[in-house]
């Protein structure tokens, strides 16, 4: 079959991918970016599209001051010696940059979503009332020309795209509505915002390179020449010939052996690409790559109820708001019901030493009618907005009593009545005694916006029924392991010495943030930074290679 050619071959088009791609081509190296999917910008596209950049440019702007010395004294703080601090500096140090490299040469821009908060707003260095969370504001998809309907739109958010994430419940529990004639306005333009956004300018950045693109073809092998790399075999047999590759394919998440294998406890529903199925890591494994970072992923509480065509659904604003409360097998309270998802994976993985059983799961959100009436349940991405729903869909259980729906739900009725009584005393007293809910900043940003700043923003009494319980489950937004890599973004073999030509981004790498999450962007922001890194690398390399050829 015809081998082509390629200076730096990509394979995976996510946020991290075409970050690598569009660096390698301004640069000067010729790319092809492989995809296996039929559409472009995988899970990315699907997201909000936020990154956390620490020391970003716009901060100062937003009259928000930042340093290296905090953002990695964030990190440092919320290690347990899981963050290597060299790959941390080098993530704090180059995120600016990427964000500058973008901006000043890219159609890619990006603005501060107001008041974000770090996800550990209390530890030492937080960024706690915003700044380094970014988002690109909406991306007219016109200017895709052909383009625009090979990108994949998101199960969770289409058709409502033409939001940026700072209007919707991904960036505060109760989002302003916006206003209908802008609304309209953007819907007429075609002007998406989330991850459609970040995606639409990546790709555009990509094409105006002459980045040249495969779809619905992924890679299946390295080819290595003594011990460096020479190129990709695709799924249907090509050969490329490339002296580099970064692999950005995602997690393993879609992927049972994997999971079984590296995650340390259970990942009921990813929410995920389907396509992810941990392929770089396989390739990266027989190329004799280091691994690193595989016991972890992003977790996400979900509840798998049929509101989309993913048949899940992220779980945030319903957990933190005053009137419910989440509830483990035992018919008790196990967690900060409103800590940040990535920490409920801890919540999720307690085990119970005598039945040999994780302690909380299955779980349920509970809730009664009037919360319902007034914050809806998982109905709507703009919270709140029931559609003139007056109980929630059948999926979620019922009971006019507490006894009742625990008998529905099979936990004891006892112990939830007993569970619900302390509640609502602990509410009276104004504090969660036991689980500290409504204790840290982040508790109340993400509350009732009527009560921001106070306990009561998240804080609320459950009385009277009917009552409901919906099961949420130990769900990921994707997977944190894979090939470990140095600060350039290089693949590191077992002796962590460079496999020359090899480079990993996104979540398809060994995630720099150990079990963390540093604020909202916190998985795309480092993904595409090393993306950035991997492609100037990956391009200077060739070309200092070629100086060598001609030379010689
Ligand atoms: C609803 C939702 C909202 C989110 N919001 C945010 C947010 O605002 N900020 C944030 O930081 N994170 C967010 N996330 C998480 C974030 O989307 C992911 O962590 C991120 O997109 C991962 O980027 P990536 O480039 O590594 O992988 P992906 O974007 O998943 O891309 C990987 C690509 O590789 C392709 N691929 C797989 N195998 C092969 C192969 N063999 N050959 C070629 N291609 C292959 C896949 O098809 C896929 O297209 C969100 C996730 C969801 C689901």
């Amino acid at each position: 079959m015809t081998e082509q050619t390629f200076d730096v071959a990509i394979l995976g088009s996510g946020a991290a991918g075409l970050t690598a791609a569009l660096t390698a081509a301004e640069f000067g190296a010729s790319v092809l970016l492989v995809e296996k999917g039929e559409k472009i910008g995988g899970t990315s596209a699907w997201s909000g599209g936020q990154i956390w950049i620490p020391c970003n440019p716009h901060m100062k702007a937003f009259g928000k001051q930042d340093s290296r010395e905090q953002a990695l004294t964030y990190l440092a703080s919320m290690s347990n010696g899981l963050i290597d601090p060299d790959l941390a500096a080098a993530y704090v140090d180059t995120g600016p940059e990427m964000v500058d490299f973008l901006e000043k040469r890219t159609p890619v821009q990006f603005m501060v979503v107001p008041h974000f908060p770090d996800y550990h707003p209390e530890q030492p260095g937080a960024a706690a009332r915003g700044g380094r969370t970014l988002e690109c504001p909406v991306y007219p998809y016109g200017e895709l020309g052909e383009w625009r309907n090979r990108v994949e739109t998101s199960p969770y958010y289409w058709p409502h795209v033409y939001f940026t994430v700072g209007e919707t419940s991904l960036a505060q529990a109760v989002p302003d509505p916006l206003d209908p004639a802008e609304a309209q306005r953007r819907a007429d333009n075609d002007e998406r915002g989330l991850g459609h956004s970040l995606v639409g300018r990546l790709l555009r950045g990509c094409l105006d390179r002459g980045v040249a693109i495969e779809l619905g073809t992924g890679a299946e092998e390295l080819i290595l020449e003594d011990g460096a790399i020479a190129g990709v075999v695709l799924a249907d047999g090509r050969r490329i010939a490339a002296g580099n590759v970064v692999i950005a394919t995602g997690g393993f998440e879609h992927n049972e052996a994997f999971k079984r294998a590296f995650l340390r406890g259970p990942l009921q529903n990813a929410v995920s690409i389907r396509t992810n199925t941990g392929d770089g890591l396989k390739m990266a494994m027989k190329a004799g790559a280091m691994l690193g970072t595989m016991r972890e992923a992003w977790w996400m509480p979900v509840v798998e109820a049929p509101v989309n065509a993913m048949g899940v659904n992220l779980f945030t604003g319903e957990r933190t708001l005053p009137g419910s409360i989440m509830i483990n097998r035992a018919g008790r309270r196990f967690t900060n019901e409103a800590a940040n998802y990535n920490a409920f994976g801890a919540a999720f993985h307690e085990q119970d030493q005598n039945s040999c059983s994780f302690r909380n799961l299955p779980a349920w959100c509970l809730f009664n009618q009037d919360f319902y009436d007034k914050w809806g349940f998982c109905d709507s991405l703009l919270m709140g907005r029931t559609e003139g729903r007056r109980q929630p869909a059948d999926w979620i259980a019922r009971g006019e009593t507490l006894e009742e729906l625990a008998a529905a739900i099979g936990v004891p009725g006892g112990a939830l009545a007993a569970t619900v009584a302390h509640w609502n005393e602990m509410v009276e007293r104004g504090a969660d005694e036991d689980f500290g809910r409504g204790n840290s900043y982040y508790d109340l940003y993400w509350g009732d916006p009527s009560h921001k700043g106070e306990k009561a923003a998240t804080l609320g009494k459950i009385e009277g029924g009917p009552f409901y319980a919906a099961e949420v489950k130990s769900g990921a937004l994707g997977t944190k392991g894979g090939p470990q890599t140095d600060r350039l973004g290089r693949v590191v073999d077992l002796d962590f010495k460079p496999i020359e030509g090899l480079y990993a981004a996104g979540n398809a790498m060994a995630s720099i943030m150990g079990m963390t999450y540093g604020g909202g962007g916190g998985t795309l922001g480092p993904g595409m930074v090393f993306g950035y890194l991997a492609g100037k690398h990956a391009a200077q390399r060739n070309a200092t290679q070629r100086g060598r050829t001609a030379s010689a």
